[in-house]
């Protein structure tokens, strides 16, 4: 048997989680990240527990690595009365499965980019990939070098640069605009407990707290980072951030992380509950980054001979369905199943169509909801239902069977 020689684009969450999976299996992985160092830009995101299950199954322990199980949940009205509270996590033993955490980004890419490296992958970071040939799966780097393997796995992120390589170039993806942009800040638990109007919400009872006007401003927060710090996200329709970020210029062209002042956020949210707005009196006024939620057609495709997309480079979710990290995660699992010990060079593309298969639905599922509760109001029934939809899947086990069931059809 001849392990695989696999080279994965990006390390950000998909890639390491692929690449610790594909390692196990006896394959020789390397991960080629642009970035030189992991970036704490990226906040946070809620871990449901179908993903936690699968960071489970690769030898990651969320919480271990500071994420905050979500208890008590709390939503309110744009003034600030409860609309509705919920318990997570209470079934014990579905627990030993998965839990629903609160991970900060930049610890969680840190612990599958360490575990990574102790599996054997070698893990190239500073390193961007400027072009890739599909034909006969060569990379080609920012320093004029090159690579040539078995298969590439372009987990580049929404701005992928190995998409264009699989799809059609010519077709702009992801879309100009989603109308919605978001507001994101981070705040130490210590600075909202020291607030005494404050700290009456933030108490240990509640790890979760949302804000919704029930058209199209929602402030989301939640603990994270071993509880000692809380990440606001605060979405709203783009025009009304874009004019300060974009002064004139380059409005479309602004995708994330860029400034916005205090005074604008304020007026952003000026009709919302009081105690929101005292929560961003506290904040250090340069804090406020505004990011372009991005989403994407449903691409033909997923692959093209040895090279295969996965997580945000072949699906950006918009962040209503809290999954855009939990199926990167699913699809790295996937492919893992897929590509294991045994499996030969000659069939690689056929395992590639069936990843495609496998996954697809799935994921269209989850966007059609997230697009469909990203404004208006709340649909409890539709939200109760995705849920479950979400967190009952083992996508470990359902790739397991799906190959079974295709080896036996194909013998
Ligand atoms: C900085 C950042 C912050 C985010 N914050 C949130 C959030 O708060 N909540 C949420 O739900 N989702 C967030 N997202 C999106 C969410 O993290 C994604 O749904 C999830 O990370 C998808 O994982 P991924 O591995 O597919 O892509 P990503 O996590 O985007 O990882 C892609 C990686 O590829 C690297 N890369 C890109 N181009 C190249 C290249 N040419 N050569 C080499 N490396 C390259 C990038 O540096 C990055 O590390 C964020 C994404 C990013 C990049």
């Amino acid at each position: 048997m001849t392990p695989l020689n696999i080279a994965i684009v990006g390390g950000g969450l998909g890639g390491p989680a692929a690449a610790i999976g594909l390692a196990k299996n006896g394959h020789v992985v390397s991960i080629y990240e642009r970035s030189t160092a992991v970036e704490a830009i990226g906040y946070g995101f809620r871990i449901t527990p179908n993903s936690d299950h699968c960071l489970k199954w690769l030898g990651i322990d969320v919480v271990a690595g500071g994420a905050v199980t979500a208890n008590t949940a709390r939503m309110m009205d744009r003034e600030g009365r409860v609309t509705r509270e919920w318990k997570e996590n209470e079934d014990l033993e579905a627990m030993k499965q998965g839990t629903s955490v609160f991970a900060y980004r930049a610890a969680l890419q840190r612990q599958l980019l360490e575990k990574a490296s102790e599996g054997g992958v070698e893990v190239k970071i500073g390193v961007k990939v400027i072009s890739v040939d599909v034909s006969n799966n060569t990379l080609y780097f920012d320093d004029k070098t090159s690579t040539s393997v078995d298969l590439i796995i372009g987990a580049d992120g929404v701005h992928s640069r190995i998409r264009p390589h699989v799809v059609d170039s010519s077709i702009l993806y992801p879309k100009p605009s989603t109308g919605h942009s978001c507001v994101r800040f981070m705040l130490s638990t210590y600075t909202l407990l020291s607030d005494p109007i404050v700290s009456r919400m933030i108490d240990d009872s509640f790890k979760m707290l949302s804000w919704n006007d029930q058209q199209d401003k929602r402030i989301v927060a939640y603990a994270v980072d071993f509880d000692r710090s809380w990440i606001f996200t605060c979405t709203h329709p783009e025009q009304l951030s874009l004019q300060q970020t974009s002064e004139g210029s380059q409005a479309d062209t602004i995708a994330y992380n860029q400034k916005i002042s205090l005074e604008r956020v304020k007026e952003i949210y000026k009709d919302f509950d009081p105690l929101a707005l005292r929560i961003l009196d506290l904040t250090d006024p340069n804090g406020f980054r505004v990011w372009k939620l991005l989403d994407m057609d449903e691409l033909p495709r997923w692959s093209v001979n040895h090279t295969v997309l996965l997580g945000d480079a072949c699906h950006p979710v918009v962040p209503y369905g809290y999954s855009g990290a939990s199926m990167s995660i699913e699809d790295a699992v996937t492919l893992c199943v897929l590509l294991p010990a045994n499996v030969e060079s000659s069939q690689i593309q056929d395992r590639l169509q069936l990843y495609e298969k496998i996954r697809k639905p799935r994921v269209r599922r989850v966007l059609e909801v997230s697009r469909e509760v990203s404004h208006g109001k709340e649909n409890r029934e539709l939200v109760e239902e995705y849920y479950q939809f979400l967190v009952s899947h083992d996508a470990i086990e359902f790739a397991r069977e799906e190959l079974a069931g295709h080896l036996t059809k194909s013998h």
